[in-house]
């Protein structure tokens, strides 16, 4: 059985992480709180293109900072800052032990991904990681999830795909084929597009509610 997981904002908490990060670094700049917040929604949970974030960043407050040191900062700093919510974790050893094979699938470059595995200790709870900077392919791309599923020797048949992204995790789960569950980290699902199979506020949430829906399942 395969369960394949999204990394930021699903499994580690990226939004809580840039957060502090982005008011420590606007404060170091000489910034307000409304100038952080600022940067926080133009991070767009990550998804803004680092180099246009830097360059927005850069023209904003002026600093000495070159965009390139910019989007080191901007990929690194926050990273060792991040955390993983114990009940994640429980989930996680708890779908394992229910026999689903785990592989996370993450849009990033492999350097930032894999110190985040690494910084919360998630390597040992997983079957593979999947990146998309060292596949040359991004979610909402199918073919992602159907190198994961082949890195784990499952089929996608049954499997399920898990993230907090409508558009990259939902919709890229479903066109492979996948059944999805929606970390909704409380937000309302977005009226235009098809629904998630299942949805719940938090990643432990949805991996035990798609442990019992196997366990119906067989
Ligand atoms: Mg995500």
């Amino acid at each position: 059985m395969l369960l394949l997981v999204d990394l930021d904002n699903t499994l580690v908490d990226r939004a809580s992480a840039f957060i502090l990060w982005a008011n420590d670094f606007v404060r170091s700049l000489g910034g307000t709180d409304s100038e952080a917040a600022w940067l926080i929604a133009a991070d767009r949970d990550g998804y803004e293109p680092r180099e246009s974030l830097a360059r927005a960043i850069k023209e904003r407050f002026g600093t000495d900072l070159s965009v390139n040191a910019l989007v080191e900062r901007l990929l690194y700093d926050h990273v060792g800052m991040m955390t993983m919510d114990p009940a994640t974790m429980g989930a996680l050893r708890r779908a394992r032990n229910s026999g689903w094979r785990i592989g996370v699938v993450t849009n990033g470059t492999t350097a930032q991904q894999t110190l985040k595995i690494q910084t919360v200790g998630l390597g040992p709870q997983v079957d593979a990681v999947v990146i998309s900077e060292a596949e040359r392919i991004k979610k909402p791309d199918p073919a992602i999830f159907h190198i994961a599923a082949n890195r784990l020797g499952v089929g996608l048949a049954g499997g399920w795909m898990i993230g907090d992204h409508p558009t990259a995790d939902i919709a890229g789960g479903r066109a492979a084929g996948l059944k999805t569950g929606w970390v909704s980290r409380g937000k309302e699902w977005p009226s235009d597009m098809a629904s998630p199979d299942l949805s719940a506020d938090t990643a432990a949430g949805v991996i035990d509610a798609v442990i019992l829906y196997g366990a119906r399942e067989v």
